[in-house]
């Protein structure tokens, strides 16, 4: 078979450490040939120059349904969590399916553009009309040929919030979300919260999908529901299809507490996500000083062995009005807020925002650089994963199913001086 794309001399995030490159042909949407040099040609040859080829970016945990909407119908003044449901509330109620679908394209091709192939994102299901979800359904559908996104029906309301929002979930699974979410710290009372947690689980294995849960948000430290997802993960087996997206609770536990529990969280083998820059920005909000970071432990779990993925959560909405879905920017603020600041530990916050989320989504051999594989991979303006988060490097080329998608100079930088 004949190459349509070479890329000569590509730094692989495998041999990073001996500067080894390789060339990889592509064909057919697939990576047909990786070898030190390879004695073919194709009607595309890029000169990569030793710069790293990674896989693409992982979003694992975004919420698309609500992107691009910073300050409708009006700003969060307090900054909190709470506050931003409020404003969401009087937003979605005149939320359409086009409203959502024409967002959330652009701010998937504005990840697209930044290297991210792969996109979770949860839709809320509170509404009768299941908008947002139908929305995004329809998303993933239209963006399917160079982007796979995968859609979490998610109870922004509680699962018991009101009557109505239980049916509407299971509909959702029914419509065809991939994921069951849910929120039992925002549930009305403990017990619900508990509740929410076994129906989730009892959903996913009627239905036969995966579980995201938005798990204890909040710096409250008897915010437990992390141990109660555990526990059903553990009793049900379903470990590895279960993500646990927040945790910021686990940030306030004592450690006697926090000890316990990692050793029940490696028994179920959970994913965690962190999302740090919001969590950074909504968290502490009720402290005055000090003031709690209000991220999970993610060095901690990421020592225990446990999976843990980085998603960027909102781009400019009512929780947070900043953001251009970048998740350089994301591994960049996990280096500082979780003080991952030793080499592997850099090393380990770009993983988390490509194989780790690869991992989280359940994509197994869909994801990575390997011959026979689809070919996605992105061409960054760097040598390393280090330099990448260092410099937020620009992505050079984004190679979608074979096809180059994206391309974006580095911006040129002039002296004029002495
Ligand atoms: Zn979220």
């Amino acid at each position: 078979m004949n190459a349509s794309l070479l890329l000569r001399r590509c730094q692989l995030i495998a041999q990073e450490a001996s500067g080894q490159t390789v060339d990889i042909a592509i064909a057919a949407g697939q990576i047909m040939a990786i070898a030190p040099t390879l004695e073919i040609s194709a009607p595309i040859e890029l000169d990569i120059g030793g710069q790293l080829v990674s896989a693409p970016f992982v979003e694992s945990h975004i919420h698309l349904d609500s992107a691009l909407t910073a300050g409708q119908p009006r700003w969060n003044l307090s900054g909190t969590l709470f506050e931003g449901i409020e404003i969401w509330r009087d937003r979605k109620a005149d939320l359409t399916i086009e409203d959502v679908k024409t967002r959330a394209i652009q701010a998937l091709k504005q990840q697209a553009s930044l290297g991210v192939l792969f996109v979770r994102s949860h839709a809320d299901v509170s509404e009768p009309s299941l908008s947002a979800l139908k929305g995004l359904l329809a998303v993933r559908e239209a963006v399917k040929d160079w982007m796979t996104l995968q859609v979490v029906a998610f109870p922004q309301d509680g699962l018991y919030g009101s009557e109505t929002n239980a049916a509407l979930m299971e509909e959702s699974l029914k419509l065809g979300a991939d994921a069951v979410g849910g929120i039992p710290h925002y549930e009305l009372t403990r017990e619900d919260g508990v509740r929410s947690v076994h129906k989730i689980f009892e959903l996913a294995q009627k239905y036969d999908r995966l579980i995201d849960i938005h798990c204890d948000e909040i710096d409250d430290p008897q915010s437990r529901f992390l141990e109660v997802v555990a526990a059903c993960a553990i009793r049900s087996g379903l470990g590895p299809r279960v993500t646990a997206s927040h945790t910021t609770a686990f940030g306030s536990y004592n450690d006697a507490y926090a000890l316990k529990l990692m050793g029940i969280l490696q028994r179920a083998q959970l994913n965690f996500i962190a999302n740090p820059l919001i969590n950074i920005t909504l968290q502490g909000r009720t402290d005055t000083y000090p003031k709690r970071r209000g991220v999970t432990r993610v060095k901690e779990l990421w020592q225990s062995g446990l999976n843990v993925s980085l998603g960027h959560d909102c781009i400019q909405d009512p929780w947070y009005s900043l953001g251009t879905g970048n998740l350089l920017a994301v591994a960049e603020m996990a280096v500082h807020v979780c003080q991952m600041t030793g080499q592997d530990e850099i090393d380990a916050c770009f993983d988390m925002v490509t194989s780790h989320g690869a991992r989280t989504l359940n994509l197994q051999a869909d994801y990575g650089i390997a011959e026979g594989q689809p070919a996605n991979l992105i061409v960054l303006d760097a040598r390393s994963r280090y330099e990448a988060i260092l410099n937020r490097a620009t992505v050079k080329y984004v190679i979608s199913r074979g096809q180059v998608l994206v391309e974006t100079a580095p911006p040129a930088v002039t002296w004029h001086g002495e």
